[in-house]
């Protein structure tokens, strides 16, 4: 059994999965996740402090509910987020439109490719032919 201390009202509690709250805390977070989506929705240019402030949650919190993609806000609101992948401004979720293509076509691809070794020259080759083969494959 796994008995933590709620990270929301610090009652000892059987702890299942997910955030670290007692039942209680749980419903409660979520009821307010219904209100804040419910203001946001209303009030689409509020700005995250003003969230925060009103609802009496963390900005970390509203952060986490964003990148769980549970909240989004309007393209002229002044909220965002930083992409993971470039860093750029995002509204929902981890990763802008471009890296979160990037990431389906390979996780690797994020990261810039490994500069490919030139081929040594070979002297026999002729000069012509190497041009026209460097050329289709740009
Ligand atoms: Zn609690
Ligand atoms: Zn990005």
């Amino acid at each position: 059994m796994d008995v933590r201390n709620c990270k929301g009202c610090g009652k000892l509690f059987n702890y299942l999965q997910g955030p670290p709250l007692c039942p209680a805390c749980a419903k409660s977070l979520d009821d307010k996740f219904d209100e804040v989506k419910e203001y946001i929705y209303e009030h689409p240019r509020v700005e995250m402090q003003e969230v925060s402030e009103v609802f009496n949650v963390s900005i970390a919190q509203i952060k986490q509910w964003i990148r769980e993609e549970r909240l989004s806000f309007s393209d002229d609101s002044m909220i965002g987020l930083d992409c993971e992948g470039c860093g750029v401004s995002i509204k929902t979720g981890r990763y802008c439109k471009a890296c979160k293509d990037r990431l389906a076509r390979g996780f690797e691809s994020l990261y810039p490719k490994p500069v490919l070794k030139q081929r040594p020259a070979d002297p026999r080759e002729n000069p012509r032919m190497r041009f026209l083969d460097r050329d289709r494959n740009n």
